[in-house]
């Protein structure tokens, strides 16, 4: 069976993810999908509501699975004997930090975990959980970008933000 892990930080999950998870469980007979928990930077979604958000996007994948780790993805990928990750590329700007990830991931777990990159499909090569979270934080249309559920979710957290300034 092949297993891969495809890590980030899904804050929130956008249709460009979503494409590399369908596009990623066509190629492996086992993906799981696993959000990271370890930012610095304080996330608008909590890990819990981003793995469900996940579970339900993914709910017609039987097989994809969500799951979320803290601290470093190698060792992650040892405990659960995973020794592939898959990751996502957008554009040039993406190559740098991703092969330097890629290689850091290789040097950590001593050479047993790799990573595939899927590149973008087109439409969605603009798309970053980043600019989805300031579109919607000015009330802007996001439905190109993220399910209904996902941008009333992000409305809705926006709005508790302004009503405690
Ligand atoms: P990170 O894990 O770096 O915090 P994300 O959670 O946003 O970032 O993304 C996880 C992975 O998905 C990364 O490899 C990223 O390049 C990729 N990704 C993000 N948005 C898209 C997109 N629109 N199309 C394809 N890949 C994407």
């Amino acid at each position: 069976m092949k297993r891969a892990v495809y890590p980030g930080s899904f804050d929130p999950m956008t249709y460009g993810h979503l494409d590399i998870i369908r596009r990623a469980s066509e190629i492996f007979d086992i993906l799981i999908v696993s959000v990271l928990n370890n930012k610095p930077k304080t996330p608008l979604f909590s890990v819990e509501e981003r793995v469900k958000i996940l579970e339900e996007a993914t709910k017609d994948l039987p097989n994809v699975k969500v799951d979320s780790f803290s601290g470093l993805l190698s060792n992650y990928a040892a405990e659960n004997n995973l020794h592939v990750a898959v990751r996502g590329l957008r554009a040039i700007t993406d190559f740098e930090y991703e092969l330097q990830l890629a290689q850091g991931n290789r040097k950590l777990s001593d050479g047993h975990l790799d990573t595939v990159f899927l590149t973008t499909s087109l439409e969605y090569a603009y798309l970053s959980s980043s600019s989805v979270k300031e579109i919607a934080s000015f009330g802007g249309d996001v439905s190109h970008a993220v399910p209904e559920y996902v941008a009333s979710q992000m409305y809705e957290k926006f709005k508790q933000m302004k009503g405690m300034d």
